[in-house]
């Protein structure tokens, strides 16, 4: 008889639909025996076949970066949500607000880290995913995770196709993942279903920006290939960045007509352009001082004032979007 766990997050069981608590010592489902949680604890709530090339290429990308370091605070990341070449990190920030008592689904997050500072806002549970489970085992391997252990989880799951059972989290987040989807609707009815009446999801993903899309497309277009060979592109970002960002006008009704009310905020173009720019062409020595410095915080500064002009922030780049529900 297994015994009755009661972790207030529930799953479906992908063999057989059992809803099986979220307790990373409970192995196997309630009904059928599969087993679900893996060595490092990692939930494997997807399909084998599921989304198999863009899982290869992230589950090596991820093998890699995993080594043998003693594990880090997630304390080092705090800065990263300050970082004067990524300004839309603060403005993700203070939208995402305070997450105290929150339950919170970090949706393919696998590229990103600083997320994991929202454990130091004591979040009833933190739920930390991504298409791979090699990213959290990378991620394992790099942070001590021994004094959040009662508020985190590792899942590998397919944002298409969320396991979760309905009205479970009062925050799913999303970080630059939205644009690898083929079916972004798809998606967001997914997310509404496992949101709490007056839950919210947040998300950044790039913009389109006329301005950045037709520079890229003339006279930045070398410039654009010799980065893609030197730095490599997941395919899924290179048809998204040929594609030139989303559109609040396209997004918006995908929205309003599951009923949930849409925000969208823009941020950093000419910032951008010079981030992007500097990290491309010179050498990592000169990037630092450069590209997080005194010139970088004066360009993020004029940024923030032109963004009053209509015109410029139809052309910024990053957006934090979303919506609440009901
Ligand atoms: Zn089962």
């Amino acid at each position: 008889m297994p015994v009755e766990s009661n972790d207030e997050i529930r799953f479906r069981c992908l063999a057989c639909g059992a809803l099986n608590h979220m307790d990373p010592t409970a192995l196997d489902c309630v009904q059928c025996g599969l087993r679900i949680v893996d060595a490092h604890g990692v939930f494997h709530l997807l399909d084998a076949s599921s989304k198999a090339e863009e899982r290869a290429f992230y589950d090596d990308e991820y093998t890699r970066i995993a080594g043998q370091r003693p594990k880090a605070s997630i304390a080092v990341l705090r800065q990263l949500w300050e970082r004067n070449d990524a300004p839309q990190n603060r403005l993700l920030r203070q939208v995402t607000g305070d997450l105290a008592g929150r339950t919170v689904l970090l949706i393919g997050n696998g590229a990103s880290r600083k997320e994991l500072t929202f454990l130091e806002e004591m979040p009833r549970r933190l739920v930390y995913s991504d298409l791979s489970p090699n990213a959290s085992r990378a991620i394992q391997a790099e942070f001590d995770f021994a004094p959040w252990a009662s508020r985190i989880r590792f899942a590998a799951i397919d944002a298409e196709n969320l396991p979760f059972e309905d009205a479970t989290f009062d925050v799913v987040y999303g970080h630059a993942m939205v644009h690898h989807l083929p079916d972004v609707e798809r998606f967001l009815q997914g997310v509404n279903r496992v949101l709490k009446p007056g839950g919210r999801a947040i998300f950044l993903d790039d913009a389109f920006s006329p301005v950045w899309h037709y520079s890229k497309q003339t006279w930045l277009k070398p410039l654009m290939k010799y980065s893609h060979r030197k730095t490599g592109i997941s395919p899924e970002d290179y048809r998204f960045s040929m594609s030139g960002g989303f559109r609040e006008s396209e997004l918006a009704p995908m929205m309003t007509r599951l009923g949930l009310t849409p925000f969208f905020h823009r941020a950093c173009l000419m910032d951008y352009v010079w981030t992007r720019a500097a990290e491309k062409l010179l050498p990592r020595r000169f990037y630092e001082p450069l590209a997080t410095g005194l010139p970088m915080r004066a360009l993020v500064g004029i940024d923030r004032a032109l963004s009053r002009l209509a015109w410029y922030r139809q052309n910024q780049i990053r957006l934090v979007w979303g919506f609440s529900k009901g």
